[in-house]
C-alpha cells in the first residue's frame, strides 16, 4: 500500500511556547488536550488562544518566530499560513495549507497534521478494507480546505475510486487537479446516486454543525457502507446519530481532532503523544462546537 505522506515529521527545535491563532478562538478544544499532553509528558510550555484577524496574522507570526514559538492555525488561516511562513514541509505544500507550525533557527516552518487526522480516522473506521482500498469505491462530499486535507488521505491509503460531491462542481474539479488526484466530481443534486455503491462517505462540509440537516440521506448509504462525517459538536452530529442507529460504522470528526493535535505535539517534541490523557481531558471538557 502506498503511504508517501504520512512519514514523521519532526522539528529540529522545540518550540518555547505553543499558541493557536483562529478567529473566533476562544472555543477552540485545543488548548484543552494540549495541555493536558503537556502536563502528562512534564513539558512546562504554556499553549495559549490567540484571536487574529485576517490582516493581523502576518505581524502574529513574525512576533512568535522572534520568540520561538510554535502551534496550530485554525479558521480562517490555514491557506494564509501557507504562503506566510518561511518554509512549508513537502506535506503542507501538497495540501495548501498549514495548521501546525514552529520555529527553527528564526524562522517559521509550516506542516499539515489534518491529513494524519483523517488517515487516523479512516484507518480506525475501514482497517478490515484497507487492503482493498484501491478498489473501493469512495464518495467524499465537499471540497474546500478540510476536504483536501482528507483527499490526499484517501488518496494515500491507496483509494483510486474516488467520487467527490460537490455544491460547486468546478471547485471540485479545481481541487482535484490541484492535487493531481484523479476523482470523478459530481454535483450534490445527485449526491444519493453517488452513495449508492460507496464503501466509505466522507462529509467534509459544515452540515450538520449548527444545524440538523444530513450532507446525504442515511437510507440512500450502502449496508456495509462506512460513515466519516469531519464535524463535531457536543453530542454526536445527527448524521452519525443516524448512520449509527441504522447499524453502519459510523465517527464524528473528534477522533480527527484529536489526531491532528497528536500528530503536531509528536512533530514538536519528538516523544509520543499521551493519546489517552488527551481523550480524558477532551471527554470533561464542556461541551463547544468549535475546533
Ligand atoms: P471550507 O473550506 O469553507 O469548505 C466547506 C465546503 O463545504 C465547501 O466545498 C462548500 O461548498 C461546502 N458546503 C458548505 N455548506 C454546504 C451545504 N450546505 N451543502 C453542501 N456543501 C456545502 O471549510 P473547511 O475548512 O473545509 O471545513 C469544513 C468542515 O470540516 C468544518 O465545518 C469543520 O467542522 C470540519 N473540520 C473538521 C476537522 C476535524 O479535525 N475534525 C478539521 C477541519 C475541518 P462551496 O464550495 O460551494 O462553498
Amino acid at each position: 500500500m502506498e503511504r508517501p505522506v504520512t512519514q514523521p515529521v519532526r522539528a529540529a527545535q522545540r518550540p518555547a511556547r505553543l499558541v493557536i491563532l483562529g478567529q473566533p478562538v476562544a472555543h477552540s478544544l485545543s488548548p484543552v488536550f494540549q495541555r493536558a499532553a503537556l502536563r502528562v509528558a512534564g513539558l512546562s510550555i504554556s499553549y495559549d488562544r490567540e484571536d487574529i484577524a485576517p490582516d493581523q496574522l502576518a505581524e502574529a507570526l513574525t512576533r512568535i518566530a522572534a520568540e520561538g514559538g510554535g502551534g496550530n492555525i485554525t479558521i480562517p488561516h490555514k491557506e494564509a499560513a501557507a504562503s506566510l511562513v518561511a518554509r512549508c514541509t513537502p506535506l503542507a505544500r501538497r495540501v495548501g495549507a498549514v495548521n501546525a507550525f514552529w520555529t527553527e533557527h528564526g524562522a517559521l516552518v509550516g506542516h499539515n497534521t489534518d491529513v494524519a487526522g483523517a488517515v487516523a480516522t479512516i484507518e480506525a473506521l475501514c482497517s478490515r478494507d484497507l487492503v482493498n482500498a484501491r478498489n473501493m469505491p469512495v464518495v467524499l462530499i465537499g471540497a474546500g480546505g478540510a476536504a483536501a486535507a482528507t483527499l490526499v488521505a484517501l488518496h494515500d491509503l491507496g483509494y483510486r475510486h474516488i467520487t467527490i460531491v460537490a455544491r460547486n462542481p468546478a471547485r471540485a474539479q479545481a481541487l482535484s487537479a490541484r492535487l493531481a488526484i484523479d476523482t470523478q466530481v459530481v454535483s450534490i443534486d445527485t449526491a444519493e446516486e453517488a452513495v449508492g455503491e460507496a464503501a466509505l462517505v466522507i462529509n467534509a462540509t459544515p452540515v450538520g454543525l449548527r444545524d440538523d440537516a444530513f450532507p446525504v440521506a442515511v437510507r440512500a448509504l450502502p449496508a456495509r457502507c462506512a460513515a466519516f462525517d469531519l464535524v463535531y459538536r457536543p453530542g454526536l452530529t445527527p448524521w452519525i446519530a443516524a448512520c449509527r442507529r441504522a447499524g453502519l460504522r459510523a465517527e464524528d470528526g473528534l477522533r480527527m481532532l484529536v489526531e491532528q493535535g497528536a500528530a503536531a505535539f509528536e512533530t514538536w517534541f519528538d516523544i509520543p503523544a499521551p493519546r489517552a490523557a488527551m481523550w480524558e481531558a477532551l471527554n470533561a471538557a464542556p461541551p463547544t462546537y468549535d475546533a
